[in-house]
């Protein structure tokens, strides 16, 4: 494979602009703004991506629209055959959707591989619609001679607006569902990382969907306020940060949409006196500095329980100083580049602000951004960090983590509970007691027990609680056919 800019052939113009794909067609967006797409490693232009237009929304919206009937009508498991075709295609083209992912985004080749592996898990599930979109009934459920049974039907169109943290697989935590279900989709990437979709939808045009069921339009903010207030959009699925999350949830409520929507995220990571260090450590690491921490299950508080001696805070410095920062595409790197300049500045930013709060600057990553080459920076840890400190208390998605040290395992819940988010938790601990208490009180959506990443797998819904979250039913899972379908109680009686 070339340059991804060479790869994306009729799915740009010959200026080498992305295309919106939309009723079955590459077609160019109305916007006369453009941003460069750019490799955060080596800082080479990759693709220009349009900033798209309320207009190209319209289009789509339309094309969906008048999709949706016919495929409503579709038997779901003929739907679901576009999808097995769609699974096929993808673990074919696994390793150079993962190179994609990692030339746009950073991370290390092996986490983008696995990134993909998750969003074709979620294909997998979603083949599964004819079960599990099943309804249930009763015979005389209602009296004598009169049945009663409940159904689900899709609603209509419905679209997913991204992050960057993750260009393969949070698409895929909503479009296989909707469509699955005989709803119509539009994905709007995140206009940092658009060509991960862009080599997706040129799979997906091979997959027999009907014109107009999946759709993809790029662009940013007039993209996503187009989204939120069109008429003929049913239901909006949103990942990104905080402030945006709320704003969506607001703005699509408003206007009567179904909405959910993820936030941000503080995690915890609670080392307490009898982990198994050498483990922990090891998936402290993977959770603090995998995808340079921009992951919003990234452990970037670590707190550490009757650490007296400071073993576990030596440890986790020890093995931070350990891992190798560079391009993802090279197999000796353990952290690859940041998203971009100014996710770069605004991490050293957070790391001079830590500096100033007072706490200890023990594994100092910022040499790293002296790489001219890309936009880096390294794991750096923090000790001696208070929990009202800033540094504690707000998200900085980058490779920085804080170790604050405590005597007891109530004394750390206490911390949890009194971050505004609720993302995950882990625990490391032999103790079961320890872990089952741990378990019972965190306020998070999805807990680790000697596990770092505490990721769900497709069939569970992906939990987040507090600021993390704004909605009732998750991406993923069973709240996904949920989301995803309306019910109707049909009462039946035969004179
Ligand atoms: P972001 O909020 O900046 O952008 C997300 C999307 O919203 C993008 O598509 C972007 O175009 C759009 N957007 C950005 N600003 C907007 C505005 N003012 N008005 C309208 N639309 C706007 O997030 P990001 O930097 O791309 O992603 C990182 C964030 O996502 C982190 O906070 C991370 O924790 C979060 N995240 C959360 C989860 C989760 O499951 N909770 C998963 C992945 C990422």
């Amino acid at each position: 494979m070339g340059t991804a800019k060479a790869t994306v052939q009729h799915a740009t113009d010959y200026r080498g602009i992305l295309r919106n794909y939309v009723g079955g067609e590459w077609i160019a967006s109305t916007a006369s703004q453009t941003q460069q797409v750019i490799n955060p490693a080596t800082r080479e232009a990759l693709a220009d991506v349009p900033l798209g237009t309320a207009e190209d929304v319209d289009v789509a919206v339309s094309k969906a629209q008048e999709a949706f009937w016919s495929w409503r009508q579709t038997p779901p498991q003929q739907r679901v055959q576009c999808l097995y075709r769609l699974k096929t295609l993808m673990t074919e083209r696994l390793d150079d959707l993962a190179r994609t992912v990692t030339r746009e985004h950073g991370k290390t080749f092996e986490d983008a591989r696995g990134s993909v592996i998750r969003a074709i898990e979620n294909v997998e599930v979603a083949c599964g619609i004819p079960s599990l979109m099943m309804g249930y009934g009763l015979e005389d459920g209602a009296a004598r001679g009169i049945d009663e049974d409940l159904v689900r039907q899709p609603l209509g169109v419905f679209a997913a607006i991204c992050p960057f943290n993750f260009p393969a697989m949070v698409p895929f935590w909503f479009l296989p569902y909707a469509v699955a279900t005989g709803n119509t989709f539009i994905v709007k990437p995140s206009e940092q990382v658009p060509i991960t979709q862009q080599e997706i939808f040129k799979l997906i045009e091979q997959c027999g969907f009907p014109p107009g069921v999946v759709n993809l339009v790029n662009g940013a903010r007039d993209v996503v306020n187009a989204i939120l207030d069109h008429p003929g959009i049913k239901g909006v699925s949103f990942v990104g940060s905080t402030p945006v999350a709320r704003y969506v949830y607001r703005r699509a409520a408003e206007n009567g949409k179904r909405v959910q929507a993820q936030g941000g995220a503080k995690n915890v990571l609670v080392v307490m006196p009898d982990a198994v260090l050498d483990k922990s450590v090891a998936n402290i690491m993977g959770s603090a500095f995998g995808a340079s921490g921009q992951r919003c299950l990234a452990g970037s508080l670590a707190v550490t329980v009757a650490d007296r001696a400071g073993r576990a805070a030596a440890a986790i410095a020890d093995g931070a100083r350990a891992l190798k920062v560079g391009d993802g595409l090279d197999p000796a790197v353990d952290v690859g580049p940041v998203i971009s300049e100014q996710a770069q500045e605004r991490i050293l930013g957070a790391i001079q602000r830590g500096l100033d709060e007072g706490a200890r600057l023990v594994v100092d990553g910022r040499g790293a951004a002296e790489n001219r080459k890309g936009f880096f920076v390294g794991p750096t840890v923090f000790d001696q960090v208070q929990p009202g400190m800033q540094i504690a208390q707000e998200e900085i998605f980058g490779p920085v983590l804080g170790v604050i040290s405590v005597d007891t395992l109530d004394d750390a819940l206490q911390i949890i509970e009194h971050l505004p988010y609720g993302n995950a938790a882990s625990i490391f601990t032999q103790d079961g007691k320890a872990a089952r208490e741990f378990r019972y009180r965190a306020p998070v959506g999805n807990v680790g027990i000697n596990v770092g990443v505490a990721a769900p797998m497709a069939y569970f819904p992906f939990g987040g609680w507090k600021a993390s979250f704004f909605g009732t039913l998750h991406g993923q899972g069973r709240d996904a056919i949920d989301f995803f379908t309306e019910r109707k109680i049909v009462i039946t009686r035969w004179f």
